[in-house]
């Protein structure tokens, strides 16, 4: 990534400054460089501390993202009551346990109430609190709870599929273990056939899941 991607980033709606020391930030890495024994003088290094600083701040930019902003207006009032589903969203998140990435898909349904949310939206709420020090579980219920007080539908179901690199990488190698975490809200709860009918939406041709 260039500086040029990272400042275009930064202009997107719904974001706003950064909250991250990053001189803060630079001084650490170059700290846990030394901690590990590496020399940050070397030349491959030698601009490290920089590039992770202003990486994170990418990548742990929802916190400073206001859902409100990124929707942005992009709520119709229509009437139309049957399920909407959007599948395969790509997600890439950090686990707070080890700050490692967890990345995978996210499969959103909700029965609109008078109100549905443009399409391209639901990625970029996924990215609020996909770009986060986060955990699976956690993620999947705050997906399902912004959808839910925006939209205010009759149902909202989240499915999410990660693969851990913190598993993957350490300790006993499990290289295809998914997690998979849901949370449900309304007739996704109450009424069985309404979360079948996502299930075997989103179970259809669903590939396995890659790094
Ligand atoms: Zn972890």
């Amino acid at each position: 990534m260039n500086g040029l991607d990272f400042d275009d980033d930064m202009t997107e709606e719904g974001f706003v400054d950064s909250g991250v020391d990053t001189h803060a930030a630079e001084e650490s890495i170059l700290q846990l460089i030394n901690a590990l024994g590496e020399n940050p003088e070397r030349e491959g290094l030698k601009n490290t501390p920089k590039r992770v600083a202003r990486m994170y701040l990418e990548l742990l930019s929802g916190y400073r993202s206001d859902p409100q902003k990124v929707v942005n207006g992009a709520l119709f009032n229509i009437t139309y009551d049957e399920m909407v589903i959007v599948r395969d969203i790509e997600f890439y998140s950090l686990c707070e346990h080890h700050m490692l990435p967890f990345l995978g898909r996210v499969h959103v349904a909700y029965m609109p109430a008078g109100k549905v949310i443009g399409l391209s939206k639901i990625p970029r709420l996924v990215d609020v609190y996909a770009r986060r020090l986060q955990v699976q579980e956690r993620m999947t219920r705050q997906i399902a709870d912004v959808i839910q007080e925006l939209l205010e539908p009759n149902g909202v179901a989240v499915v999410v599929e990660g693969l851990h690199l913190c598993s993957m990488m350490r300790g006993v190698k499990k290289h295809g273990a998914r997690m998979t975490t849901s949370a449900m809200h309304g007739s996704f709860r109450t009424n069985p056939s309404t979360r079948q009918e996502f299930l075997d939406n989103i179970s259809r041709g669903a590939g396995p899941l890659q790094v």
